[in-house]
Order: structure tokens, then sequence, then C-alpha cells
């Protein structure tokens, strides 16, 4: 690490055009290839892949080289936004719009990054000292998740969650868009504003997305203390939808995104996540364990051929990942439902998270 570091800080010295980065960034350019390096060694990522100029999109402060200046409150009401300056050594200087309050000292690196669709996000990285864990009193509840396509999301309790039409909608828009940029002549102006329209397009999708995530996440949060989720073998996956490998992979990325977003929000609140092993949970019985071998991936019933229980597959699904971390079935099978919409997914007013409150009576387990 020590020599890329050197070769970074020897390549910005005799370059004329690298001396508008900061010392520390450049460096920090190296330590990123040597992360991407250790990871392909531990086996956890592919090869490190040449970057072109134009998809390095990020800098990285680790310590100094910036500084925030002017905070000020603008706006009345709702449009209240709170401002501060942003200078960057040797870049110059920046307004942002603040986002969250955070303790200015503590702030151990500042990321710039710049969206393809023209939009710039700076992120400071605070450190906080751990939190003790609180052992807690009342009974453990725990819920079991089986993420899908028809259906995103499947709890254990019964409720289960829609892919919703915006998102749906959305993606259309993505092949118009896409459609439109393939017939643009490459790297021309027209091109790079049909670019510029699909990356924001494609922003739009993302942000519905993780609103919606981390929405369900509170939502589950609010209620149960154990979040049980697929340990999802990725790699085994794509390989599965060979024929189909750009669909895979593109619902692939939602579902790891929909696993980060519950996994941080329930970590967040000091609530444990269990990741038990997705292997036939499709195919077992949750009531006596037998496995339907037949059952294929267009089946939505599942039926099975041990003790004649019938089911909805995914449900079905959810409540055997509940059973092999270790808590027993309800004693009654619960009702399927949808759960009520999430607020402002697709609308432009956002409610006052009363929405979020509303929740059909938990199934107790443990
Ligand atoms: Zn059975």
């Amino acid at each position: 690490m020590n020599e890329l570091r050197q070769l970074a800080l020897d390549l910005r010295k005799q370059n004329q055009e690298f001396q508008v980065l900061h010392s520390q960034v450049a460096q920090q350019v190296a330590d990123r290839f040597y992360e991407a390096r250790q990871r392909f060694f531990e086996g956890l990522a592919n090869k490190p892949k040449k970057k072109k100029p134009h998809q390095y999109l990020s800098l990285v402060y680790p310590q100094s080289g910036w500084k925030l200046s002017n905070w000020r409150e603008v706006g009345q009401g709702k449009n209240k936004k709170k401002k501060a300056r942003l200078y960057l050594s040797k870049i110059g200087f920046f307004t942002l719009i603040v986002h969250r309050v955070f303790p200015l000292e503590q702030v151990c690196r500042v990321c710039v990054k710049l969206n393809p669709s023209g939009r710039i996000h700076v992120i400071f990285s605070v450190e906080e000292p751990e939190v003790e864990e609180q052992p807690s009193k009342e009974p453990v509840k725990a819920v079991g998740v089986d993420l899908g396509i028809t259906r995103l999301a499947t709890l254990s309790d019964g409720r289960y969650l829609e892919n919703p039409k915006p998102l749906e909608r959305s993606l259309e828009r993505i092949r118009l868009l896409q459609r439109r940029l393939s017939r643009k002549k490459f790297l021309s102006n027209n091109w790079l504003k049909a670019k510029r329209k699909l990356a924001k397009q494609y922003e739009h999708v993302k942000n519905l997305r993780r609103d919606l995530f981390f929405k369900l996440g509170v939502l589950l949060s609010q209620k149960y203390d154990v979040l049980v989720l697929e340990d999802l073998n990725v790699q085994g996956l794509i390989q599965k939808g060979v024929t189909r490998t750009r669909r895979m992979r593109l619902y692939d990325s939602s579902f790891s995104e929909l696993r980060r977003c519950l996994e941080w929000v329930f970590l967040k609140r000091g609530k444990t996540v269990l990741a038990v092993s997705a292997y036939n949970t499709s195919r077992e019985c949750f009531l006596c364990g037998g496995i339907n071998q037949s059952l294929t991936l267009e089946d939505r019933i599942f039926h099975c051929p041990h003790c004649g229980f019938t089911f909805d597959r995914d449900l079905n699904a959810s409540l055997v990942l509940l059973k092999r971390a270790g808590w027993e079935p309800p004693a009654a099978p619960v009702e399927l439902r949808p759960l009520p919409p999430l607020p402002s997914l697709g609308l432009k007013k956002r409610s006052q998270g009363g929405a979020l409150k509303q929740e059909a009576p938990p199934f107790m387990a443990g």
C-alpha cells in the first residue's frame, strides 16, 4: 500500500494536470485500488478494471483538504433548508444543502460523489463510539421475510408487499429512453443529452426503491426484534438464469439493495438480523418439513405431498425461514393480506408519516 501511495504521489508530481488534486485525494486513489485488489484476492470481487476518466466519479478527502463554513438557514416553513459553504482544496467553493445534523469535529472523511445524472452528493463520514446493546426484557419477536419477483417481500405474519406500480412505470420509461439513446450518434451532443436523461430516470427509480425499502425496514423494526432473511448466494442466482442473465441481474441488484436497507435499519436500532440457508426454502413444507420436489418456479401455490397442506408459496417460504432460525411455526395458519400502501411512493406530497403507524395485528412468534 505504501508503494502504491508513493506511486500516486510521484505521478501527481510529474503531471501538471493531476496537481488540481489535493495530495491526500491522490493517495486515496491508490488506497482504493489496493482495496479492490485485496477484495479480488479474497474472492469477494472481480478483477479490478481500468477506469476511464469519465467513469471516475468520486473523490475522497481522508483527513484534510476541505472546510465547511457559513452555515445558514434559508426558506420558510416546508421549504426550510440548511445551507453551508464547502471549500475543497484546489477545486473551489460549493454551496451545499445540508440534509443531516452531524458533529463537525468528528468527521473522519469526506466523499464527493458525482452522479451520472449530474447531481453531486457530499458524504461526511462520522466516527461514533460503539453503543452497548441493551438486553431486552420483553419476549423477542421475529419475522421471516421472503424476497421475490412477483411479490417483492412476503412476511411470515402474512403481510406482503407487491412490486409497486410507480416502479414499473419508471422501468417502462427507462426502456423508452434507452431506445432513444441507441439511435443517437455516439458521443454527439444529442447522445450526451439522452444519456443524461436516462441517468436521471435511473436515479429516480433508485430513489423510489430506496424510499420504499427503508420504509419497509422501519415498519418491520417497529414491531419486530429479529429479522430472518435468506442467505442468498448472489453468484448462484445469476448463473441459474443464463438465458435471462440481464434480467436476473436487474432483479438481483434490487434484492441485495433491499437486504442491505433492511439490515441497516435493524442494526441501527440495535436489533438482530439472521441469515439462514436459502436451500430449498420454497420446496419445504413449513408444517411437517417434507419436500415437494415437483414444485416449479411457476407454481404460486405450495402443496405438500406428505401432509396434504396447501398454502401460498411465498408465505410458506417465509415461515420456513423463520423455522430455520429456530422459531416455532404458529399453530393457526396466518392469513395472506397486502401491506397498507407505504406513503409517498410516487407521490409529490409527503404525508406526515401517519400511514407508517397503521399496522395489522402481528403474528407472535417464540
Ligand atoms: Zn407437509
